[in-house]
């Protein structure tokens, strides 16, 4: 993922590292008074390179329902204008531009997800949920080709993908595959065998490292059955345990294969790892709470350890722009400070109160949710 000032928003889009959290932290507590704090979503699940008309004619549409009715927003965009080349070049990429002109703060944010979105939004705050989202489905993740003591080192995240070829692997393990008819003596096939081991022992540390490398939590290895049962009682020595394996059809497969295999095996383990945090939030009362009154005071009192973002009540609460106080809808003034209270979505605000107090957030795609709610696990 590329996070860039617009100034640099002419040059290219290629993902890059994300390592911002002071970035999310920043972005959850810029509060505009004028309410021109532009949120800006872009992203087409199913375009080519080739057929950008209609993305022009999307992101035309938007700039211009903007224009005609955000008076003195013109500066952010024009900024927006400035991404209609990139975006033809790159339709499948999400992007998000958090500006605020009078503020000179101008965050862009590009990563491999294809979603269709498109979110041209003024106000107060800006809108991060859909941020939030998109961060998890291009969470990096490594993936590994294993036959025959050599290993294939990559890395994925959302629709792209890439090779390390300098830490490609290769250990000259003495297999030959004529063993048995030439009619080797046993303890060659049994001293092979130990080097198997002893390879796939060293992978197992090197993966490992590569993994955390890429801050990455979950490794995909393609390999053999035979190969995947010693992988895996490895994995599960030096405590790595969100993996899976895909069946190798070959060692040289091309990228995009091994996305498509990969992808698919990853998926598959993020579904787990959201149900299996789902059930321990529905079943543990006293340390976790699925009611959103709830959440949002525990968040207040700093109690949350991790939150959740399943589906949110789509409603809205009464926020004070001073304090941190809120309240239900209909309230006009802030006990607290006497400030007129204003009305916000209650999705946005448990973001950014989760984002301000360091809490760790886990934000599932839409589309792995299955009516899973949002749920908050405390710290005491
Ligand atoms: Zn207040």
């Amino acid at each position: 993922m590329s996070v860039a000032h617009l100034s640099s928003i002419s040059k290219s889009a290629t993902p890059v590292g994300f390592d911002s959290q002071q970035m999310l932290t920043d972005l959850a507590g810029f509060f505009d008074e004028r309410q021109q704090a532009m949120t800006f979503y872009f992203g087409s699940a199913g375009a080519s390179a080739s057929s950008h008309e209609q993305e022009d004619c999307r992101l035309r549409s938007l700039i211009s329902h903007g224009q005609s009715t955000v008076p003195g927003a013109e500066t952010d965009l024009e900024l927006l204008r400035s991404l209609e080349s990139e975006i033809r070049l790159h339709p499948r990429l999400f992007r998000a531009v958090f500006a605020s002109s009078k503020h000179e703060l101008r965050h862009y944010i590009v990563l491999p997800v294809a979603t269709d979105v498109g979110v041209l939004h003024f106000g107060r705050h800006f809108e991060l949920l859909q941020l939030m989202r998109a961060l998890e489905a291009s969470q990096p993740y490594a993936v590994f080709l294993v036959e025959n003591g050599k290993a294939r080192v990559l890395k994925a995240r959302g629709h792209a993908i890439e090779e390390c070829e300098e830490l490609r692997q290769e250990a000259d393990i003495g297999l030959h595959p004529h063993n048995e008819r030439e009619g080797w003596p046993h303890r060659v096939d049994a001293n092979a065998e130990e080097r198997v081991d002893r390879f796939l022992r060293q992978f197992a540390e090197n993966a490992r490292d590569y993994l955390w490398s890429i801050g990455g939590r979950q490794v995909v290895v393609g390999c053999r059955n035979a190969v995947w049962n010693k992988l895996q009682a490895e994995f599960a020595r030096i405590g790595v345990n969100k993996t899976d394996r895909f069946h190798l059809t070959g060692f040289g497969m091309t990228l995009p294969e091994v996305l498509r295999l990969a992808s698919a095996v990853h998926y598959r383990l993020q579904e787990l790892g959201y149900k299996a945090f789902w059930n321990t939030l529905s079943a543990d009362a006293g340390h976790a709470s699925t009611d959103i009154e709830e959440i949002l005071k525990h968040l207040q009192q700093g109690r949350v350890r991790q939150l959740f973002l399943g589906v949110v009540p789509e409603c809205e609460r009464m926020e004070c722009p001073s304090c941190d106080s809120w309240y239900p809808v209909g309230t006009a003034i802030c006990i607290n400070c006497k400030n007129t209270v204003y009305a916000t979505p209650v999705a946005e605000l448990i973001v950014r109160k989760a984002l301000q107090t360091g809490v760790e957030i886990i934000a599932p795609p839409p589309e792995r949710l299955h009516g899973m709610q949002t749920g908050a696990l405390l710290r005491y």
